[in-house]
């Protein structure tokens, strides 16, 4: 593990004590996390870029009126993503951002992006990036329109309240019309948009944004440029309804009507509204032509949430300025050759995090130090010193850790366990050499421990050959490739008849286990599930046995 080279952005020069309430509260405030939601190919990797990009080119350039010598915070990853792409493993990107939204007297946001993975086979991961983030993105690809993706994404953001933020994209090629794309957002999925910029200009012929204001009145024209090459920052020109009128009078005017149409619906913004999941703020943008990325970032500042409290098992909040306090939400081993490590991510709910400190493990009772926490994204990694409410820390090593656990200092708290994607995919898992067991066994335990999988086990079956429950068949090959690399032992699998899971009890068990189509199981949390072929026959038992408990797994869609 190297020592740092510079601090992280998010690090102030003093860090705030326990002692300076006021000073945390603070830190959290100026704090923005968020992860972006979106179909692959829908632009994620290129708008992670333009945001981060967007963010460092203005730091720098306040910079300059700082102090003299003193070196940026934001360190190079950016060249070194480009130059290799931005891979799956990334977990969270944090940079300052100095909005001109915000009063010049404030100290910049912190922005926390927090990565999804961009398979469908890690929604789990996903699912649980989710539980750590306070806003989303919701990025649409303007001629695509709403994708499977996004939409089951976007039904984990309404399960768990998260604010969300649409994004429409790739409005510098031709696509569909706007008022169809929010007539689509509206009607399939219940979210009534309310745009804060409208496009001037057509998808294909993006000349600039509308602001709309409170009242949906037309506020300024913000011109961009389109650079040869791609200027980190598309140029800005902002001229008012006279000087758009005269400037681009049709498209000028096709934007005022629309957005004045919106207003007749009703489409604008509320803030208390888009808090409760209930409207989006719409942007339209081009993440490729670096348009619309500053409106992104200035409406992420000024309307997604701070960090707040977070409820604990017992129903009660731990609110920002409590003691440390974190939510272990991701773990990850073997991200890159160079560090054969496993990493345990956590977002921090309350307090200070200082590197080194002696924190409990909840759900063990034991204390855990953190003499190696990292930040991680793509394969850049660097250390951390401290950290507050809304940031992810990697602890490298943390094998105890899963997701769902609490870390905490001080006061007790243990958050409630996040809930587990119901799986889809099932199949059995036996060593491919007998005399390799107990290397077979410590490697399921542990790959059950990280939430890599969910192990299900029956006496029929026995120990020797545990089923894998899966989101995605993706889940079991990493599950193969890990057992060889850390535990050398070859594994061999058989994909098992059942599509589905449900929950059932102890008192139906006996029933269930004599249908067709049908086996039982004990999940490694206790849970008894039922595994069943396809869903006619689940309708067929559960006709003919309406007293067998057989309940959804989680009601995330
Ligand atoms: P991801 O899979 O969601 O991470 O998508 P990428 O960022 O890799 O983008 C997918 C493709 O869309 C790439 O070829 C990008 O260059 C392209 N793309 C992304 N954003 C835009 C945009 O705003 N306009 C256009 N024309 N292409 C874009």
């Amino acid at each position: 593990v190297s020592e740092p080279a510079t601090s992280s952005p998010g690090t102030t020069e003093a860090a705030p004590t326990a002692k300076s309430a006021k000073a945390l509260a603070g830190e959290a405030t100026r704090r923005r996390t968020f992860a972006v939601i979106s179909h692959p190919d829908a632009g994620k990797s290129t708008l992670t870029e333009a945001l981060a990009l967007h963010a460092k080119m203005i730091s720098e350039a306040g910079a300059v009126h700082g102090k003299a010598g003193r070196k940026s915070t934001v360190s190079d990853w950016m060249e070194m993503e480009k130059a290799r792409g931005i891979s799956v493993s990334s977990t969270a990107l944090q940079f300052n951002y100095k909005s001109p939204e915000t009063d010049p007297a404030d100290e910049p946001n912190v922005i926390n992006l927090v990565d999804t993975p961009g398979h469908s086979d890690f929604s789990e991961d996903t699912y649980r990036v989710l539980t750590a983030v306070d806003a989303a993105v919701m990025l649409i690809d303007a001629a695509k329109g709403l994708e499977p993706q996004t939409l089951k994404l976007f039904q984990v953001c309404r399960h768990r309240g998260i604010p969300v933020v649409t994004v429409i994209n790739k409005w510098d090629r031709p696509g569909q019309s706007p008022l169809e794309l929010l007539d689509e957002i509206s009607n399939r999925i219940g979210l009534t948009p309310t745009p804060l910029y409208w496009p001037v200009g057509i998808a294909g012929d993006f000349r600039g944004l509308l602001r709309r204001g409170e009242d949906g009145a037309a506020q300024e024209y913000i011109r961009f440029t389109r650079t040869a090459g791609g200027a980190k920052i598309a140029p800005e020109e902002i001229l008012d309804a006279d000087a758009a009128a005269a400037r681009d009078g049709d498209e000028w005017e096709t934007a005022v009507e629309e957005s004045e149409l919106l207003s007749a619906s009703g489409q604008d913004h509320d803030q208390e509204m888009f808090l409760a999941g209930q409207t989006s703020p719409v942007i339209f943008a081009s993440a490729m032509l670096n348009f619309g990325v500053r409106q992104i970032l200035d409406t992420l500042v000024t309307l997604a949430p701070a960090p707040g409290p977070r409820t604990d098992l017992k129903g009660q909040d731990r609110v920002v300025t409590d003691p440390f306090s974190a939510v272990v939400f991701k773990v990850q081993a073997g991200m890159d050759t160079a560090h054969r490590d496993r990493l345990a991510f956590m977002r921090i709910v309350s307090g200070v995090f200082e590197r080194g400190m002696v924190v409990t493990h909840a759900q063990t009772g034991k204390p855990f130090t953190t003499k190696y926490a990292q930040t991680v994204f793509g394969r850049e990694r660097s250390t951390v010193e401290s950290a507050f409410p809304g940031d992810v820390v990697g602890l490298v090593n943390a094998t105890a850790l899963a997701p769902g656990h609490t870390l905490y200092t001080d006061k007790k708290v243990e958050f409630p366990p996040i809930p587990s994607f119901a799986p889809e995919h099932f199949s059995v898992l036996r060593a491919e050499s007998a005399s390799k067991y107990k290397q077979f066994r410590r490697a399921v335990e542990q790959l059950d421990s990280e939430g890599v999988v969910q192990i299900l086990r029956n006496d029929l079956r026995g120990d020797a050959s545990p089923v894998m429950a899966a989101v995605g068949p993706m889940q079991f090959e990493v599950v193969a490739a890990r057992m060889k690399a850390e535990f050398s032992v070859e594994a061999r699998m058989e994909g098992l008849p059942y599509q589905l899971a449900r929950r059932t009890d102890a008192a139906s068990e006996v029933e269930l286990n004599r249908q067709r189509g049908v086996e039982v199981f004990t999940r490694s949390d206790g849970a008894l599930l039922a595994l069943v072929s396809d869903k006619w026959r689940l309708q067929y038992i559960q006709k003919e046995h309406p007293e067998l408990t057989l309940e959804p797994l989680v009601a995330t869609a």
